[in-house]
């Protein structure tokens, strides 16, 4: 399993792919070099696109 995720860096924007294993941890961009924290949505919901959990309040 791999995460798919965007570099944070808005002029850089790569998509990158990081072991499942990596959640909550420090990665590198390959290509601007800069370093971030994975997101872990397992573990917190918080800026995670495409919110699943989103209940329509209709009905
Ligand atoms: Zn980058």
């Amino acid at each position: 399993m791999a995460v798919t995720l965007i570099c944070p860096n808005l002029k850089c924007r790569t998509i990158l792919q990081v072991p499942d294993k990596a959640r909550g941890k420090k990665v590198r961009c390959g290509k601007c070099g800069r370093n971030f924290i994975v997101p872990d949505p397992t573990q917190q919901r918080a800026a995670a696109p495409g919110s699943e959990t989103a209940s329509p309040a209709g009905k």
